[in-house]
């Protein structure tokens, strides 16, 4: 039985109608290219929403994977927890890009500064997205033999938690009234996906810790939640399905305006963040990033001050300095690169038996530095143009478009001096199975080869001192699908759409 079920002529019509009214009645949905609105005569003044580009049918996905991914993310909170708590190991992933990388080092010049003077916050919130693909063998004889294996680990800013809930509820929808009308019929395993009122849990139970932790005293202010966001964000919708499942008041500031509406009252040594609102003041209980993962979001001096602001301040992060540097893909590539006795740092963070459950989803990830052998072996394969087919080059960078894939590699690095080669890892392509589907983005269908990345997402609360951790969940999941043709898969960078699993 070929999948998906092929779908023409009144058929197909019929379903597209269905999934772009579901989209819009259920906010499946994105604001359109500021070119769309402009192009209509009338100032609609953000009154549009569009349909996120989705697929017509959830993607055929291996369950074992899907399970072994799942099963594997309360061991990847805890590993990432740990990191963020050790300054130590982090100060030296981030000697070692810093050459080549001035963002990473001006994030860990903030963490020194906060330092200096103390940290106050008591506790830290990760929401991560560790995100994977289906490792096929190109071998004959092993094709049968799928493997997960981690693309890189989100922990900042890890988006669509709010909408990948939503795309599964529309296959759902879809697998209950309107595929069974068709020609073709297929079989459908469609697990729930409740990601939005996960990660909302997670947002939640941080605010409540704050409030026990810091206790309103009599004719305190009132505690709020702030996500911080960037200014013109099409993908609001994927943000306010995460909002509306909190129960706390949450407002959303601009990374922009951070120093205008927020300040640290330095009256007192907690040093809590307060958020002006009209007319009334909050105390901060905890800062969501949605913004703050790249360079863009840093144009001058002051935004690095914005940055510090809410650093030194009592709001529980999500994330820290700390914790956005261990999201670092040299992070993952220092976990994952075996030293000569076979073991990595993997062994600082986590017990035998999680780490032989992380080093499952480990693909192989290579420095290019010049001190280590991995490191030589590596820029010898970056600068072959044959062996360089089989990798992927990536900067210290978040939120698509800045990797080098394949034959790309060697002409990329030949215009970056040799001394900072070591701020980029080198990470060996993973090759997922053939899986076809079709995509609808813009109103127009897409037909052909797709690749499918999963992302589970988890929630994680852990102390600043002998705490440890308080909070330890998974978050439901994300999955992405982008056409074969395309090496990037990011939704919002407009090559991927929302997909959901159809567990085989
Ligand atoms: P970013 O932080 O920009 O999202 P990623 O590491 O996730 O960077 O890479 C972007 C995209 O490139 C991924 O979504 C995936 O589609 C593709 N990609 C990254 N690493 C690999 C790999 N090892 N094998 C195959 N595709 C990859
Ligand atoms: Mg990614």
């Amino acid at each position: 039985m070929s999948y998906p079920p092929a779908v023409d002529g009144p058929e197909r019509q019929r379903l597209v109608q269905v999934i772009k009214d579901w989209s819009i009645a259920n906010g499946l949905a994105v604001r359109p290219p500021p070119a769309a609105i402009s192009a209509t005569e009338v100032d609609l003044a953000s009154t549009l929403a569009m349909t996120a580009p989705v697929t017509l049918f959830p993607s055929p996905f291996s369950q074992s994977c899907f399970e072994e991914a799942q099963g594997a993310q309360a061991a990847y909170n805890e590993l990432y927890a740990k990191i963020s708590q050790d300054e130590e190991f982090l100060g030296r992933v981030v000697a070692e890009v810093a050459g080549g990388d001035e963002f990473t080092t001006k994030l860990w010049t903030v963490h020194e500064r906060v330092k200096k003077e103390g940290y106050t916050h008591k506790h830290s919130l990760g929401i991560f997205r560790s995100d994977y693909l289906v490792h096929q063998e190109t071998t004959p004889a092993d094709e049968a033999h799928l493997q997960i294996k981690q693309v890189e680990f989100n922990t900042i800013a890890a988006s669509f938690g709010g909408l990948s809930g939503q795309a599964s509820s529309l296959h759902k929808f879809l697998a209950k009234t309107e595929y069974p009308l068709l020609q073709e019929s297929s079989k459908y395993n469609l697990p729930d996906n409740t990601s939005s009122r996960d990660i909302a849990a997670g947002l939640q139970a941080a605010f409540e810790v704050y409030n026990r932790s810091e206790p309103v005293v009599e004719g305190g202010l009132p505690r709020c939640i702030v996500f911080l966001v960037q200014d013109g964000e099409r993908n609001v919708f994927d943000q306010r399905h995460i909002e509306y499942a909190v129960d706390a008041p949450v407002f959303r500031l601009p990374f922009s305006q951070i120093l205008q509406q927020t300040s640290v009252d330095t009256s007192s040594p907690r040093r809590p963040l307060l958020y002006r609102h009209t007319h009334l003041t909050f105390e901060v209980a905890v800062v969501y990033m949605r913004a703050g993962y790249g360079p863009s979001d840093y144009p001058d001096e002051s935004a690095w001050e914005a940055r510090y602001q809410v650093e030194r301040s009592a709001a529980i992060k999500c994330p820290t300095v700390l914790t956005q540097v261990a999201g670092t893909k040299k992070v993952q590539q220092v976990l994952a690169t075996p030293d000569a006795n076979g073991s990595s740092e993997l062994g600082r963070f986590v017990p035998a038996a999680q780490q032989a459950t992380l080093r499952r989803t480990f693909a192989n990830i290579y420095p290019l530095d010049t001190t280590s052998a991995a490191g030589r072996q590596a820029r010898e394969w970056a600068q072959d143009p044959a062996v360089c087919r089989k990798f992927v080059l990536k900067p210290q960078r978040e939120g698509g478009g800045n990797n080098y894939y394949k034959d790309k590699i060697p002409a990329h690095l030949a215009t970056v001096p040799a001394e900072h080669w070591a701020s980029y890892i080198l990470m060996e392509l993973i090759t997922p199975p053939p899986v076809a589907n079709l995509i609808l983005r813009n109103g127009q269908i897409e037909q052909g080869g797709v690749i499918c990345e999963l992302g589970i997402y988890g929630t994680c609360i852990w102390g600043s001192g002998d705490e440890g951790i308080l909070r330890n969940e998974a978050a439901g999941y994300l999955l992405r699908t982008k056409g074969d043709q395309s090496e990037e898969g990011g939704v919002a960078a407009g090559f991927g759409c929302m997909d959901s699993v159809n567990l085989v």
